[in-house]
């Protein structure tokens, strides 16, 4: 017989796939490492599972305890998933820019969801920054995860996805290009691949709105570069612990248009029905070609699935009301 323990075990592992058609200008192979297969749809599982088991470890998450995150959806999945088998309950207070389905989606795997104004500073105590912080000193024995400065978010992907994308492409990867947000994804992955090969290229994509691609460049936090977006998990109006700016080489920018419409195209063109920020990273991808040559192996790697933004990106009604379609 063949089985895990529990779903817990259906986490990592996941297949590289080729991209083909949207691809098809590049000189270089590129391959997606495609996080969709993981139980919550998405990469998150990862980090969610490793900063559960690193808090059991550290004593600060005990027994019956509530766990508190604010979170975009994805993190939420993998909390709540982990979180039901190992019997916490979970609390997540979001931001209501998310879409519905996320929300939906984190009540039907047993959270409790708190859903908070988005254009208000990260300071103000009805951010979702703040409104978590306050619940977890309000519920008696609860866990504040914290995945922006959490350092078990970097590990996660440092022990597991980076020695996939090693090992799947045989230590030939070239360059890895991939959405920023926590920055726990680019940040292990980065230091795992230039742990093996100090040549590996690691190019954060990062949305306009964002303090990413300033800060990296010119070490300054502008605040100008803040404002509103509609791109969903890239782009900070803070800086996490978990970008390591020292193990990305550049950030490209991608518009909330253009995110859109790649996300709409990857489902056309490849079958690949995905979230939005796979949409930002193939489009930033394709902005870096000039960098990228025939003996190149370019890895990408998507967060999550279409599923959770059918009522956003993949409904043309929406599209035309952004004024991202004819
Ligand atoms: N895409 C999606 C859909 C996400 O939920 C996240 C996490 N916010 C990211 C990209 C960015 O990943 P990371 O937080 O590891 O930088």
């Amino acid at each position: 017989m063949d089985y895990v323990e529990n779903i817990l075990g259906t986490i990592g592992n996941t297949p590289m796939v080729k991209m083909n058609k949207l691809t098809a200008e590049l000189p270089c192979l590129v391959l997606a490492k495609y996080e969709t297969f993981n139980p919550g749809n998405s990469v998150k599982d990862r980090m969610a599972l490793q900063m559960i088991e690193d808090a059991e470890a550290a004593g600060v998450l005990k027994p019956g305890g509530t766990i508190i995150e604010g979170t975009s959806g994805n993190t939420g999945m993998g909390l709540a998933l982990a979180a039901t088998i190992k019997g916490y309950k979970m609390i997540c207070v979001i931001s209501d820019k998310q879409s519905k389905e996320k929300m939906d989606i984190l009540r039907a795997v047993g959270s409790e969801v708190h859903v908070c104004p988005t254009d208000v500073a990260p300071e103000d105590p009805r951010s979702y920054y703040s409104t978590a912080k306050r619940l977890a000193t309000e519920i008696p024995n609860s866990w504040y995860v914290n995945q922006y400065d959490n350092p078990s978010n970097c590990k996660a992907h440092f022990l597991s996805t980076g020695p996939e994308i090693w090992e799947q492409t045989d230590g030939k990867v070239t360059h890895f290009v991939v959405g920023v947000g926590t920055g726990g994804t680019i940040s292990g992955v980065g230091s795992y691949l230039k742990m093996k090969n100090p040549k590996v290229k690691i190019w954060g994509v990062d949305t306009y709105g964002s303090v990413f691609k300033k800060y990296h460049e010119t070490g300054v936090f502008d605040e100008k570069e803040i404002y509103p977006y509609i791109t969903e998990g890239i782009g900070e109006d803070i800086l996490p612990l978990n970008v390591n700016f020292g193990v990305i080489d550049g950030f490209t920018k991608v518009t909330d248009k253009d995110a859109a419409i790649y996300t709409q195209r990857l489902a056309k063109e490849e079958a690949m029905f995905l979230g939005n920020s796979a949409g930002a990273a193939i489009k930033g991808l394709l902005q870096l070609k000039e960098h990228f040559n025939k003996d190149d192996v370019v890895v990408v790697l998507f967060h999550d699935h279409g599923s959770r933004y059918v009522g956003k990106m993949f409904n043309d009604d929406w599209m035309k009301a952004q004024g991202f379609l004819e």
